[in-house]
C-alpha cells in the first residue's frame, strides 16, 4: 500500500548544533543592525515564526521590517556556514538505516515538511548526507507557509502534481519532534510518530497521545512494521 512518510528536520533528522541556530542571530543583524541579545525557542517553529518571536524579543514591528530581506539573509548566512554546521552538528541515531530502508520500499513516498526556508532544508540535508533519500520536490517547508499546520496540504498536493499520487491523508506519516508536529498530523487526519531526540522527552511527548512514540530511530525494522500499519 501507498504511504507518504513527511519528516521534520531539526531534532528529528539531525542536530544543527550552534551553527543552526546562530544564523539567525547573524541575519537579523546583517539586515536590521541590531544584534539579539537572546533567543525565543525554536522547536518546531517555522522560520518565519521564529523570526517573529525574535522582532518580539527586540521590540520591533514586523510592519516596519523587510521580512523577506531577514529570511534571504539567513539562506545566505547557513550556505556560508555549510563547514561549521557539518562539524557541529550530527545525524541522529538510526536515521540513515531509516532514510535508505523507506526511500527503497516500493510505492512509499518520502520527504520533509519542516519549518526550515526550502534553502535550508536542502542546504541541511545535503551537509549531512542525507538528500539522496528524501523526495525533496514533493516536501513541505516553512517557506511555503508560516504556519505549520498549513504545510501538510502542501505535501500532498506537490505528490500529486510531480507524481500523480492523490493520497488519504490516513495513509500520511508525519515524524517529528515537538507538540507542533503532532498538531500538523491531527490537523488533516494524518497519522503522527513523535521521536524523543529533541528537546521534548518521550514520556512528554507520549502525554500528548501521538499514534506512537520512539526514544530514537534505531529500530528501522520496528519502523517499517509501524509505519505499514
Ligand atoms: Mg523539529
Amino acid at each position: 500500500m501507498a504511504r507518504l512518510v513527511l519528516w521534520d528536520i531539526d531534532g528529528t533528522l539531525l542536530h544543527g548544533g550552534e551553527t543552526a541556530a546562530a544564523v539567525f542571530d547573524r541575519a537579523l543583524e546583517a539586515v536590521l543592525g541590531v544584534r539579539p541579545s537572546s533567543r525565543p525557542s525554536m522547536s518546531g517553529k517555522t522560520d518565519p515564526q521564529i523570526l517573529l518571536d525574535y522582532l518580539d524579543l527586540l521590540g520591533l514591528d514586523p510592519a516596519g521590517v523587510d521580512l523577506e530581506a531577514v529570511l534571504a539573509r539567513l539562506a545566505d548566512e547557513l550556505a556560508a556556514a555549510q563547514a561549521q554546521l557539518r562539524a557541529g552538528g550530527r545525524v541522529l541515531p538510526g536515521v540513515r538505516e531509516a532514510l535508505a530502508t523507506l526511500a527503497a520500499r516500493p510505492g512509499w513516498h518520502q520527504s520533509v515538511l519542516t519549518g526550515n526556508l526550502a534553502r535550508n532544508a536542502r542546504l541541511k540535508l545535503e551537509t549531512f548526507g542525507l538528500l539522496p533519500f528524501v523526495d525533496l520536490e514533493i516536501g513541505a517547508f516553512g517557506s511555503d507557509r508560516p504556519r505549520r499546520t498549513a504545510l501538510l496540504p502542501v505535501a500532498l498536493d506537490r505528490l500529486r502534481r510531480r507524481h500523480g499520487v492523490v493520497l488519504d491523508p490516513s495513509a500520511v506519516w508525519v515524524i517529528g519532534d515537538t507538540p507542533f508536529d503532532l498538531a500538523v498530523a491531527r490537523a488533516h487526519g494524518a497519522r503522527a510518530l513523535l521521536v524523543g531526540t529533541g528537546r521534548f522527552p518521550p514520556a512528554v511527548l507520549a502525554a500528548l497521545g501521538p499514534d506512537a512514540v520512539r526514544c530514537d530511530l534505531r529500530d528501522t525494522e520496528g519502523l517499517l512494521e509501524l509505519l505499514a500499519t
